[in-house]
């Protein structure tokens, strides 16, 4: 056995397991599929803009030890993510807070909107929330239901709102005040120069190979380590043997355009049905840029097929019972961790992906 740990993955769970393992005087192998290290928090530079090339990713934080965690390895800028919704023309301001408000139905004060918002959760005679509809129709009202959430949910995960689980749209802050900060977190930034560097750092001084596909060659590979940490599709390890967990995946159609400013903002959310991307990001306003281009990605979410990159897991009943099987299997699976968003089917933010790596770490490493 030539290493300590064959880490299968060099997303940010994969990085952070080894980046630690290292550190405690672990060898350590990272292999990866593609051709580059980052997983889906890759950036590629383009005309001097650093493209989110598999999804916008903006970490915030309300953990310090995380925050601490990455900034060992990056510095990170101001940016606050503040989207904008655009509905058949119509901008709004996202989250849902007074300017949105003020907006959709000319309210002025906190009270005018809270009692716009009871007024419409109350005409819709929802006690207990059973679905995202409600639940969104709860907490906002149906006029910003019908206008922000409806069309973008149904697009974004290719279900009606009514078979979607309330937890996805409780990600979203509600607030009576005048804050477009997307999110409630302590602390938020990008990391200045792409999140590409920031995930070369932490594998510094690690053997990494690229374009080495794990499930091709599972047992040569398993044969150069004590034990494995697998960050792919936990489905795919056992060769679908109870059937595929269903993912929503995202077509990118990224253009280089002439002028240095398309939209004026990261990110534009096209709310209405008939539009056929969800949102257009504008990658040079995540670091301020000054460059004479633009790129820009439209992005079109879609169902998962073997072949397409896998994003968003489908948390649904279904996915969450089939999961646990396999999650049954994984666990009687000898010298082998499953670990991340695909290894642990779950739609994890990257502060949470960190901290559940770093907790592995203190079991697994002492
Ligand atoms: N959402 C929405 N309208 C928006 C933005 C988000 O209805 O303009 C809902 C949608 O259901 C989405 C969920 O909120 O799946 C979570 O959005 P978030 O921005 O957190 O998703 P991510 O950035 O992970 O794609």
């Amino acid at each position: 056995m030539k290493f300590d740990y064959l880490v299968v993955g060099a997303g940010l769970f994969g990085a952070v397991f080894a980046h630690e393992a290292k550190k405690c005087g672990k060898s350590v192998l990272v292999i990866d599929k593609r051709p580059n290290v980052g997983g889906n928090v890759y950036t590629e530079c383009v005309e001097g803009i650093n493209v989110h090339k598999y999804g916008a990713h903006i970490f915030h934080t309300n953990d310090k030890r995380i925050w601490e965690f990455v900034n060992a390895f990056a510095v990170f800028n101001r940016y606050t993510n503040s989207p904008v919704a655009n509905y058949c023309g119509e901008l709004y301001s996202l989250p849902f807070n007074m300017y949105t408000f003020n907006k959709m139905w000319g309210v002025v004060t906190p009270e005018e909107a809270e009692a716009k918002i009871s007024e419409q959760r109350e005409a819709a005679g929802i006690k207990e929330p059973k679905n995202l509809e409600e639940q969104a129709i709860s907490l906002v009202g149906r006029d910003i239901y019908e206008k922000l959430i409806k069309g973008y949910t149904e697009k974004q995960w290719g279900r009606d709102c009514k078979d979607l689980p309330a937890f996805i749209i409780k990600r979203l802050p509600v607030r009576l005040t005048f804050d477009n900060n997307y999110f409630n977190a302590l602390y938020q930034g990008i990391p200045v120069g792409g999140y590409t560097k920031m995930v070369e750092k932490m594998l510094s001084g690690i053997e990494v190979r690229l374009n080495c596909d794990y499930l091709e060659n599972k047992h040569g590979l398993d044969a150069l380590a004590e034990k494995t940490v697998y960050t792919g599709p936990v489905d795919a390890y056992f060769g679908y043997k109870l059937g595929t967990l269903e993912y929503r995946s995202v077509r990118f159609e990224n253009e280089v355009l002439d002028k240095p400013n398309f939209q004026g903002n990261a990110v534009v959310n096209y709310t209405d049905r008939e539009t056929p991307f969800t949102r257009i990001i504008e990658h040079k306003w995540f670091e301020f840029g000054t460059q004479p281009k633009t790129v820009i990605s439209r992005e079109y979410s879609s169902e998962w097929k073997p072949g397409d990159e896998p994003y968003y897991p489908v948390n649904d009943d279904k996915n969450g019972q089939l999961y646990a099987q396999y999650k049954s299997l994984a666990q009687k699976e000898k010298n082998v961790i499953f670990g991340g968003r695909l290894g642990e089917y779950k739609y994890y933010d990257m502060d949470a992906v960190i901290a559940s790596a770093l907790d592995l770490c203190g079991k697994e490493l002492g």
